[in-house]
């Protein structure tokens, strides 16, 4: 049975290259009906980021990525904190020194600061130089040490990657790399291979920057007599530019994307894509389509970039096809949040005035972040200057003429469609001698306050006549 593990380090806020290597892992987990488990590898206590579990958590939690084994789940392999399980890093330490396969290393760090500038001077790999390595014990007194791996000096260590295929490293170029610090914490390379063997994980999927480290681990795996699992290095993402993926190309936490209103399913489909595709073609897919195709020979080798237009072109995309009740309870905590006045009408209303703004939004934090978008659907008062009224080419007088007449007509109007509003403005456009922009222009302005809005008639109509025509009233007052 497929056991696979997201094992984030919470030194920081989630981010896309973390959240995807969760993804695919999910991905693949339920594809194959196995299981899915997060391992928080928290033993880097000077790195340690208050928040950051929760933030990780809840970032899964948003995306839908539900877990097997891990925090606030019960699990046969627990705890899945690695804070949680020192005794079992020390017990493996123990066991690797007493089968030859490590060394207790005495070196102060001054003599390492040492060793390393005169390697450095003499333009040579820097390295633990071995001293303790066939040293006898006991070191000195008063001393803690820390425990170094024996790395083989001679041949390769091979690995076979389902991504990469076969991959080889030179023992000789490896370090005797810490396995336990001397505060009795383990280096992550231990923890690692220690809790994979011991929570019987059978893929260990993750981002390439590792892949230099599992010579180390399958080096560690050998010396304690474990099996070690399947490895598939996942792609780099990239920005557009080819450069490592940053802030700069619009890349920030997971939870960044879920405050400026990216769906979850665009999240999903967009990550699902980073270094996976279906076919040559298909871009948008649900999860169901994702997980009943997802497989790991569909992931390609050469880095995937990562491209916000797209990932806006893909959230847009999501939004149309969303049903207007379902846009408008997502929206509204953002509506809310930028134009509060909107709390204080009734459902159907906002529902009305979010139904011309839903084909026109790419993030649901433009309604926060914009509230020009939707404001004069909930204002009491408009605010604008008397000066914005006056339609192009036109004067104050000539606007105040036509503001006028359009009220005259449209208080004779039965009811207050679009169509009818529209049949009976148009012409009377022409008899003032104005082009229909124009007239339509100094509409808009008396009516929203603004020059731009959704379409002219819609928006009134939204409105309602009475709001509308009382704003036209007051433009001319
Ligand atoms: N804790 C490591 C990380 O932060 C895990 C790497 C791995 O999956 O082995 O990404």
């Amino acid at each position: 049975k497929v056991r696979v593990r997201y094992a984030p380090s919470p030194t920081g806020y989630p981010h896309v290259g973390n959240i995807r290597t969760a993804l695919f892992n999910w991905l693949f987990a339920r594809n194959q009906g196995g299981s899915f488990i997060v391992r928080i590898e928290d033993t880097d206590q000077a790195r340690y980021v208050e928040g950051a579990v929760e933030a990780i958590l809840d970032g899964l939690r948003w995306l839908g990525m539900d877990w097997d084994e891990g925090p606030e789940k019960n699990g046969a392999f627990g705890p899945y904190f690695q804070s949680q399980r020192l005794d079992r890093y020390r017990a493996a330490a123990e066991k690797l020194i007493a089968g030859g396969h490590a060394y207790r290393c005495y070196c102060s760090s001054a003599r390492l600061d040492q060793m390393r500038a005169a390697q450095e001077a003499a333009k040579i790999p820097t390295g633990y130089d071995r001293h303790c390595r066939d040293k006898c014990e006991p070191g000195p007194e008063g001393v803690t040490p820390v425990v170094r791996f024996k790395m083989p000096l001679e041949g390769r260590t091979y690995f076979n990657d389902l991504i990469r295929g076969e991959v080889a490293f030179e023992n000789a170029l490896l370090d005797d790399f810490v396995l336990l610090k001397s505060d009795g914490f383990p280096t992550y390379h231990l923890a690692n291979i220690v809790d994979d063997h011991d929570m019987a994980i059978t893929h260990v999927m993750r981002a390439e920057e590792w892949l230099s480290s599992t010579p180390k681990h399958v080096q560690l795996y050998k010396a304690m007599g474990y099996e070690p699992p399947v490895f598939a290095h996942l792609p780099m993402i990239l920005g557009p530019d080819r450069s490592k993926l940053s802030k700069r190309h619009g890349a920030v936490s997971i939870i960044d994307y879920k405050n400026q209103g990216y769906l979850p399913e665009t999240m999903v489909n967009f990550l699902a894509l980073l270094g996976w595709s279906l076919d040559a073609t298909t871009e948008i897919m649900d999860v169901k389509k994702v997980i009943e195709n997802f497989s790991l020979d569909r992931i390609s080798k050469t880095a995937a970039i990562f491209n916000i237009e797209k990932l806006d072109w893909m959230n847009g995309s999501y939004i149309r096809a969303l049903s207007l009740d379902e846009f408008t309870d997502r929206a509204r905590p953002f509506l809310e949040a930028g134009v509060p006045e909107a709390a204080a009408y009734d459902r159907d209303y906002v529902k009305s005035a979010l139904a011309l703004i839903q084909e026109r939004v790419k993030k649901l934090g433009e309604l926060r972040d914009q509230p020009e978008l939707t404001r004069f659907f909930f204002y009491q008062n408009l605010e604008y200057h008397a000066a914005d009224l006056v339609g192009k080419g036109m004067n104050t007088a000539l606007t105040r003429q036509a503001l006028q007449a359009t009220l005259d007509r449209l208080e004779k109007l039965e009811g207050f469609g679009i169509e009818a509003m529209e049949n009976d403005l148009r012409p009377l456009a022409a008899e003032l001698g104005l082009k229909p922009g124009q007239l339509f222009g100094c509409i808009r302005v008396a009516v929203t306050g603004q020059s731009v809005s959704p379409p002219l008639f819609q928006t009134m109509a939204v409105l309602g006549k009475d709001r509308a025509l009382a704003r036209i009233r007051e433009a001319i007052r």
